[in-house]
């Protein structure tokens, strides 16, 4: 009985290396696994759950063989891919996650989110982020044909060139005190999420002398991320290197 978590693997047609890294994460790991838990920036961009491209269909197609073959997978979108949404969850016979989310991992509360939430010193990306989640905005993506999608995701990457927060090393770290509020408010001593690129296991204070944990999943590039936690074993933060 083991659960996994991971983020940020921003999937790329333009990474193969990745792309195989995580078929092999699956095919090693999750397949032994009761679940997985996918907590944002899945893809490095994602234009809508509609996607008719070769790329989209491939990585469906892995997840819908981890599900069938009986691993629970959850899924949440970050702030690449926050277009991801039920429908592909339902492709893939998974389901939807919203940020946050709070669950329950063998008896201990735990706080589920992408990250970018706590980030709110970085302005610029709290603007961005109001916009990109809004319904209205959403909804008006969608409403656009594939091909316009994609001009506008090879847009948005040109200008996420001169859009610091956008990039991986111009990240913001979170805010502390934003931590401890959004614990506190979903009353949990264990939070997990990705985002940041700056992968730990940290523990910390609570209100009236509690003490957390708040484990950071790290991007794969160089290695590949995970968490893994079971009714046996606490929360571990583990890395592989990849290797082409
Ligand atoms: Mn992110």
């Amino acid at each position: 009985m083991t659960t996994l978590f991971i983020s940020d693997l921003h999937l790329d047609e333009g990474r193969p290396a990745i792309t195989q890294a995580f078929y092999d994460f699956l095919e090693q790991r999750a397949y032994n696994a009761d679940e997985l838990y996918i907590l944002g920036d899945f893809f490095e961009a994602w234009i809508g759950d509609d996607d008719d491209a070769s790329f989209a269909a491939e990585v469906k197609a892995q997840l819908k063989k981890l599900t069938d073959n009986d691993t629970q997978l959850f899924i949440m979108g970050g702030n690449r891919d926050f277009l991801l949404g039920k429908d592909f969850a339902t492709q893939v016979g998974g389901i939807s996650l919203e940020d946050p989310t709070v669950i329950d991992l063998y008896g201990e509360r735990v706080l589920l989110m992408h990250g970018d939430s706590l980030c709110t010193h970085d302005l610029e990306y709290m603007q961005f982020r109001a916009q990109a989640r809004s319904e209205p905005f959403q909804a008006m993506m969608l409403s656009k044909s594939l091909d316009e999608r994609r001009a506008i995701a090879a847009d948005l990457r040109q200008k996420s060139k001169s859009m610091n927060s956008l990039k991986a090393e111009d990240i913001m770290d979170v805010t502390p005190e934003e931590v401890i509020k959004a614990m506190d408010e979903a009353q949990v001593h264990v939070m997990v999420h990705g985002h940041t690129h700056r992968p730990a296991h940290h523990t910390l204070d609570l209100p009236e002398e509690e003490r957390g944990e708040r484990i950071v999943l790290g991007d794969w590039g160089e290695n590949i991320w995970w968490i893994e936690a079971s009714a046996e074993t606490a929360l571990s933060l583990n890395k592989a290197p990849i290797t082409d």
